[in-house]
């Protein structure tokens, strides 16, 4: 027999590179922006018992009823206006599936969040690049041109920025919006730190405006194992969203998880508090080093040293066993690295061990 011939994936997928944050065992793990701390105890028993308690031989709700109630609830919404998946990843998915794929197209604004980019590639919709402000502000002029130029069906906000930490004025998004309805676009502000920040566009939302807001648990309620996000959006949107996600795509378990995690929202509410007290800690500290920073309202910080390469730091960071994540090669944000913020003394040991990274010679680490 001739030799098979192995099938090629379709061109935008087999040049693709994938999404890697590497993955090492260290000591102080500061480059994923996921909470320090597990959830509260009393939420893990409440899921153990409704471990017990599931219906494991029939199939789970398929329109997540309880979950989406709940979510409604807690953001002062009709349940449906609510969209839940298996984290905001597949919430942005379904979006590109539902609005994007062949001959259609979607803006955003570099440096911001890489997986806008990598499902506009596996969803064949066209990308429309945009650019920031050397403080990596979104240019109010520069955004509507760019809509009015090139009229994009998606338009990608992400606030507070990642990975940047940079928010966009409410009526910077106000205006956007309106420019999308100018025409049949939809804004997506994608607000996964949207806890950590002062304001949020989902004030923003209305039957009429083709304005959605997508949210995660990964990051603010210590559950990035779960896999669990959603989106607030008119109803029109998420009759569409649920048309193209596979049948029963949130297990029950899941489904369950999610009510109960809105059930500790108090306990959730202090450890944003919490965070948000060491990140300006944090940020007050980097300021005394030889790096430049950005204000951020997220969970992180990005900082770029300037008495040494950036990727040497990293290198000397790791070395010190302290992992935090390189964006020294991406466009926009040359030079940077990004810090989660941990608990305190993750912190503190971080700001020990950058100390003497920026310190010691750059063969260090070789
Ligand atoms: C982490 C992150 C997400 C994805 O979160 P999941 O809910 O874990 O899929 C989405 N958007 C941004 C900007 C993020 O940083």
């Amino acid at each position: 027999m001739a030799d098979p011939v192995l099938p090629a994936a379709r061109p935008g997928v087999a040049a693709m590179d994938g999404y890697h944050s590497p993955q090492v065992d260290v000591d102080v793990r500061l480059n994923t922006n996921e909470s320090p701390v597990p959830p509260p105890a009393a939420f893990t028993e409440a899921v153990a018992a409704a471990v017990a308690d599931q219906a494991w031989h029939r199939y789970p709700d398929r329109g997540a009823t309880a979950l989406r109630a709940a979510l409604a609830d807690a953001h002062g919404v009709a349940a449906g206006q609510v969209f839940a998946a298996n984290g905001s990843n597949e919430v942005l998915q379904s979006l590109f599936l539902a609005y994007g794929g062949p001959g259609r197209s979607a803006a955003i604004f570099e440096p911001t969040y890489a997986m806008y980019a990598q499902i506009a590639l596996t969803t064949g919709t066209g990308l429309v690049r945009g650019g920031r402000d050397a403080d990596h502000r979104l240019v109010r002029d520069d955004v509507l041109a760019l809509m009015a130029d090139q009229r994009p069906d998606l338009v990608f906000l992400c606030s507070p920025n990642n990975p940047t930490g940079t928010v966009d004025p409410l009526d910077l998004v106000s205006d956007v919006v309106d420019a999308a309805a100018g025409y049949g676009g939809l804004v997506v502000v994608d607000e996964a730190y949207g806890q950590f920040a002062e304001a949020s566009a989902a004030t923003l939302l209305a039957d009429d405006r083709p304005l959605v807001v997508s949210r995660t648990f990964s990051k603010t309620w210590a559950m990035a194992g779960v896999r669990l996000g959603h989106l607030l959006a008119p109803e029109w949107c998420v009759a569409e969203l649920e048309k193209v996600v596979l049948p029963y795509h949130l297990d029950s378990l899941k489904q369950a998880v999610g009510v109960l995690a809105l059930r500790h929202a108090d306990a959730m509410a202090e450890r944003v508090a919490t965070l948000v007290a060491e990140r300006d800690r944090l940020s007050a500290a980097l300021a005394d080093l030889p790096v430049t920073t950005w204000p951020s309202q997220a969970n992180f910080v990005l900082f770029r040293p300037e008495a040494r390469p950036g990727r040497d730091v990293w290198q000397a960071l790791l070395d010190r066993s302290v992992l935090v994540r390189d964006f020294t090669a991406m466009p926009g944000v040359e030079g940077c690295l990004r810090v989660t913020v941990g608990t305190r003394q993750e912190n503190d040991h971080f700001l020990d061990a950058l100390r003497e990274a920026l310190d010691s010679p750059s063969t260090e680490g070789d």
